[in-house]
């Protein structure tokens, strides 16, 4: 059985052996330490505008390696009411790689659910899971006015949501088959979308960044489907010249500084008057046990043993934090990525379904800087 440990784990990156990996090479390491900061708005000879600047993914650099686990389901997010133990459950897990984007829909759609079920701002709502997803649950239905208290082991910036990016993007989830539940899915994507422009500024670490996708990245067109964010383009000059980016798709969308994100969002809660109650929940008699009039299920991982739910899995991501470079664009090439977070420019990654231990060796890390290098060199 899978354990419930969400967060696998982070560690600082050991420098010799990073340094041992290195390809000597003396003009990358001239290269690597040189202030690039003149690269900004340099204009070539040949007319070129460069405006992007590349990494420095000098071994001085590399902060610490990353490993979490992405809560996922087969069939994709669960959003709906159940009777399970003579209470009434509103579920809202299995966000895999996307719980961040969806978080503030998600929510949306779980105080409609729990106005079906005791009325518009009537009665005690326990929101089991402290990651961004029971969070904004709980800020959602605290602005409708319940009362709310929140359950979990562990609580934002401890949770399996602070280690993700984030990329606003609906990736590593099932999207359900056309049909209603398709269209409900695009809908909390749309919300989503919606929640975050208004949440958008420093204050909430939400920025709206060009995603630049080489060629041969794999274009998923159910991830624009709901019309939130438009379709990537070809890239053109005037997007700015890249560092190792040789033609390929450009797209805007949100960039979420997930650490900022989350402390705002507990900070709210707290704020909006919501009981936090640090606890784990063992079995059912332990959900039965609170006093409340409707619970929602946002425990992610935990929601297998304690829900019975055979369909979730964890799928793991390895991320390298480099020292924080503020960049202001991303590449992308699915789960090859990087990230330019206030607190750690982000190296991803990878998506492993079904691994949920860290990795016994730094080797997947040390692959992953070997491999932003090549791009960048
Ligand atoms: C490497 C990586 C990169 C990612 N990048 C992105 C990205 O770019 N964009 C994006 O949108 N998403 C991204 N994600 C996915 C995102 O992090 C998750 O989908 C999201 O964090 C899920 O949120 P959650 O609140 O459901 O789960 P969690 O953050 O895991 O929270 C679960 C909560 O339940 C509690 N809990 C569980 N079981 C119990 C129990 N038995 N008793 C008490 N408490 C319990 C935990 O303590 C925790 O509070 C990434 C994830 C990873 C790992």
């Amino acid at each position: 059985m899978w354990s419930i440990a969400a967060v696998c784990a982070t560690k600082p990156a050991p420098q010799r052996n990073a340094t041992a990996k290195r390809s000597a090479s003396a003009l990358w390491v001239l290269l690597s330490i040189a202030d690039r900061s003149w690269l900004r708005h340099r204009v070539l000879p040949s007319g070129v505008n460069v405006t992007h600047i590349a990494p420095d993914l000098s071994d001085s650099k590399i902060m610490r390696f990353v490993c979490g686990i992405r809560p996922c389901r087969s069939g994709g997010l669960r959003l709906e009411p159940e009777r399970v133990a003579g209470i009434d459950v509103v579920h809202n897990y299995g966000h895999g790689g996307c719980g961040v984007t969806l978080a503030l829909g998600c929510a949306q759609a779980v105080l409609d659910s729990v106005r079906d079920k005791v009325g518009p701002d009537q009665g005690r709502v326990a929101v089991l899971g402290g990651g961004v997803t029971g969070l904004a649950s709980a800020r959602a239905l605290l602005r409708a006015g319940f009362q709310v208290s929140v359950h979990a082991s562990s609580f934002a910036g401890d949770t399996t949501s602070n280690i993700a990016g984030a990329l606003w993007l609906p990736t590593g989830i099932d999207f359900p088959d056309p049909g209603p539940q398709r269209d409900a899915f695009n809908g909390y994507i749309r919300r989503s979308h919606d929640a975050m422009g208004e949440l958008k500024g420093e204050k909430w670490g939400i920025s709206s960044l060009p995603v630049f996708e080489p060629e041969f990245t794999e274009f998923h067109s159910e991830y624009f489907e709901s019309g939130a964010i438009n379709q990537p383009r070809p890239w053109t000059s005037e997007d700015g010249d890249v560092p190792g980016f040789r033609g390929g798709r450009v797209f805007t969308t949100y960039f979420i500084d997930t650490p900022r994100f989350i402390a705002e969002l507990y900070r709210e809660v707290v704020e909006l008057g919501g009981t936090v109650v640090p606890a784990t929940i063992s079995s059912l008699a332990d959900v039965t046990a609170i006093d409340a009039s409707v619970v929602v299920n946002s425990l992610a991982m935990g929601s297998r043993s304690l829900f019975g739910d055979d369909q979730v899995f964890p799928a793991r991501g390895l991320l390298v934090h480099m020292q924080p470079q503020d960049l202001g664009y991303i590449y992308h090439d699915g789960y090859r990525y990087m990230f330019p977070r206030s607190d750690a420019l982000i190296l991803g990654g990878t998506y492993e379904p079904g691994v949920n231990e860290p990795p016994e060796t730094d080797e997947p890390f040390l692959e992953i800087i070997e491999r932003h290098r090549a791009r960048f060199a």
